[in-house]
């Protein structure tokens, strides 16, 4: 086994087309150190997911590298890249079952108690606790029984309990309904605290909160920086 993964990630003059000839990224540099936040923000089409889908080695860049902690993504064995990387999905990705065995899907051997406390730290327990069957309740297909923000919340608690030491996450569209966006707000400034986390941001509370920002516009980083000095 190689040694776990620390969460620095890089991206070194990274260009990437899907169709041979049409650059979607176009000479991409930035390094996220351990535990950092970094915000993606552009135009539709700018690239934001491209970019996200390339740390996970979903994609492979055309040209330069994506590297985390130093070593070219390409190298890292896939298990432990999928150990170390925990992706919260936009479309909220809930499966048939109740929230209990969702959430559990991050760590399959962890205990109800260990499924408990991820939803205790991220302070969301009680909002959970107050669905019908509580953690028991079923959340329908494609988790019609429990409200957007619910579902969210209960996306976080997946990862929170996974643990990963890098958190992607594709900030839904929509705004949530059903639970305060200070409770999703608080819920997700505890999820990402302490891991490298890279979040493709659509609210301004959540853009405020990031280390860093990067901007992107077709493809390119125009500009980075923190919120105060965007
Ligand atoms: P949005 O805000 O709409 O999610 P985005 O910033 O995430 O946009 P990407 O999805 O990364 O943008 O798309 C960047 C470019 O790559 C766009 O021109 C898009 O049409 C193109 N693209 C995305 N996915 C594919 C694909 N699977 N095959 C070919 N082209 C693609
Ligand atoms: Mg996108």
């Amino acid at each position: 086994e190689v040694g776990e993964i620390v969460g620095d990630v890089t991206f070194e003059g990274v260009c990437f087309e899907y169709e041979p000839g049409v650059r979607v990224l176009e000479d991409v540099n930035f390094e996220a150190k351990q535990g950092e936040t970094i915000a993606l923000v552009g135009a539709t089409g700018s690239g934001k997911s491209t970019a996200i889908k390339l740390i996970s080695k979903f994609y492979l860049p055309t040209e330069g590298e994506v590297r985390i902690d130093g070593i070219r993504v390409e190298k890292i064995e896939t298990g432990s890249l999928v150990r170390q990387l925990g992706i919260v999905l936009q479309q909220n990705f809930l499966f048939t079952g109740s929230v209990l065995e969702n959430i559990r899907m991050g760590r399959p051997q962890a205990s109800d108690a260990e499924v408990y406390a991820a939803a205790e730290a991220l302070n969301c327990l009680d909002i959970l606790e107050q669905l019908s069957d509580g953690l028991h309740t079923e959340v329908g297909e494609a988790g019609s029984n429990l409200s957007l923000g619910q579902r969210q919340l209960v996306c976080f608690c997946r990862a929170m309990l996974a643990d990963p030491r890098i958190l992607i996450l594709d900030e839904a569209t929509s705004s949530v309904d059903g639970i305060t966006e200070s409770r999703i707000q608080k819920a997700l400034e505890i999820l990402l605290a302490g891991r490298t986390s890279f979040v493709v941001a659509h609210r301004l509370s959540t853009i405020r909160q990031a280390d860093r920002i990067l901007v992107l516009d077709q493809g390119r980083v125009i500009e980075e920086g923190t919120h105060v000095e965007l």
